[in-house]
């Protein structure tokens, strides 16, 4: 049975002694230790350890005999003092923070705490103060607040989400584009705003253009009141030391203003002024899209080119605007007629082109006999009937858009030929 208690462990006060003094000696902390003199200038050092004589450059022999406020100087907060001269008074513990003097005049942090050592009649005798320099950490802490603050007053919108896609920061100018606050966003996922997922992103991470790249989203955001915002997005990656992603920051600027000018512009420049169709320009870049597709276009793909009948005549008879005005109900017509996926262009004056994907030259055909009924049914009331002749042909594998044009033209030709108004296929 093991009878040994603490006190037989105990050394010997001589051995205890000489590890206590080796034990401070060697201690990382600097240790300062003072009498308890309170009258004149306060406490005297009465022992330094060499890791104090390090932080504050004086000698041990410098400090003896001198009060511990010769490392005091114009930062040193005077209210710490204060409350530690209270609190050492009053016999109690103490511990702060402040800006001491090395030897040099150079300031530096410094934590620290006293305790009051008492004597066996408990009258305090002297004091220990264990002190730390706490500039690097200090500097550390100033150096986040500072740029936690520098991405919080940033002008831009600033969004941090984690690994698993979670939102773990957004700055004021987040919510002041989104008008969500930042409870109402921390831990979900970004694609409740911005339409796309960072698994999305993550999985495309081999893209050069993915990160550290712009994206000018033409995608909708919606913000909490619903109103619709665009933006201008740049998003990076943030690794640990080991390379790991261990974050996604992204970095937006409101562009909706820009985009809808720009998406206004580009309306503007691909619609024919009098009718809104498509121009011949948006026509003729549409069609290049199929010839420069990857995949040899298959034969799906459908044009109908039309031509108002003697529009000449009704120019003639009716005059100009009234011509115009048939220009404008006849688009109308067209545009009624045709699905969403098909396209109308205003080829020119008086011609038309339709382009029709996803069908085939029956059903083109037969779309194209029921435009020209509609012609037909159309009873202007001045101009009274107008009608039309039509030109349908079906892309061959292989072929170019402007061979396939060429044959509509072709195949409208031969309905002008054949007495107008009627519709006829190309070979
Ligand atoms: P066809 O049946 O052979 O097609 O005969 P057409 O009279 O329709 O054909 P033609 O090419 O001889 O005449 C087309 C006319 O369309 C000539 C041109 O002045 C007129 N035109 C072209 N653009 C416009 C326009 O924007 N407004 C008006 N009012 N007329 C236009
Ligand atoms: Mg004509
Ligand atoms: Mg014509």
């Amino acid at each position: 049975m093991n009878s040994n208690t603490h006190s037989d462990l105990a050394m010997p006060v001589e051995a205890k002694t000489l590890l206590f003094q080796v034990a401070l000696d060697q201690s990382y902390n600097s240790v300062v230790i003072t009498d308890a003199n309170t009258q004149n200038d306060g406490p005297h050092i009465i022992y330094a350890n060499p890791s104090f004589e390090k932080m504050t450059g004086y000698a041990l022999c410098e400090l003896i005999g001198r009060s511990p406020k010769i490392l005091q100087g114009p930062l040193t907060d005077q209210r710490v003092i204060e409350e530690m001269r209270l609190c050492i008074q009053s016999g109690k513990f103490f511990e702060g923070s402040t800006i001491n003097y090395n030897k040099n005049g150079s300031p530096y942090n410094v934590e620290w705490s006293i305790s009051p050592i008492k004597d066996q009649s408990g009258v305090i005798q002297h004091f220990i103060s264990v002190q730390k320099n706490i500039t690097a950490l200090i500097a550390v802490q100033q150096e986040r607040s500072l740029l936690a603050k520098a991405l919080n007053d940033s002008p831009d919108c600033v969004m941090i989400t984690d690994i698993q896609n979670k939102i773990i920061f957004v700055n004021t100018g987040f919510e002041q584009l989104t008008g969500y606050g930042q409870d109402e966003v921390l831990g979900k996922e970004p694609s409740f705003l911005w339409g796309y997922t960072s698994s999305e992103i993550a999985s495309d991470n081999s893209d050069p253009q993915v990160f550290g790249m712009h994206f000018k989203s033409q995608a909708p955001n919606l913000r909490k009141d619903g109103a619709v915002f665009y933006v201008d997005q740049s998003i990076a990656k943030i690794q640990d030391d080991a390379g790991n992603v261990t974050h996604y920051v992204s970095f937006s600027k409101d562009s909706t203003d820009r985009l809808k000018q720009e998406l206004e512009l580009k309306d503007l420049a691909s619609r024919d002024a009098l009718t809104g169709l498509l121009n011949r320009r948006s026509g003729e870049q549409l069609l290049k899209q199929y010839d420069d597709m990857k995949q040899p276009p298959n034969n799906m793909l459908c044009l109908i080119m039309l031509d108002i009948d003697n529009f000449k005549k009704i120019n003639d008879t009716f005059g100009h605007v009234v011509g115009d005005q048939v220009l404008k109900a006849s688009s109308q017509l067209l545009k009624n007629e045709a699905r969403i996926t098909d396209s109308v262009i205003r080829w020119g004056g008086e011609e038309f082109l339709i382009v029709v994907p996803n069908s085939t030259l029956k059903a083109t055909l037969k779309f194209a006999e029921r435009i020209r009924n509609s012609f037909e049914l159309k009873d202007d009331s001045m101009v009274g009937v107008v009608t039309a002749s039509f030109g349908v042909a079906q892309m061959q594998y292989g072929e170019s858009t402007a061979s396939l044009l060429n044959r509509a033209d072709k195949a409208l030709y031969k309905a002008k030929l054949e007495g107008r108004n009627c519709v006829k296929s190309a070979k």
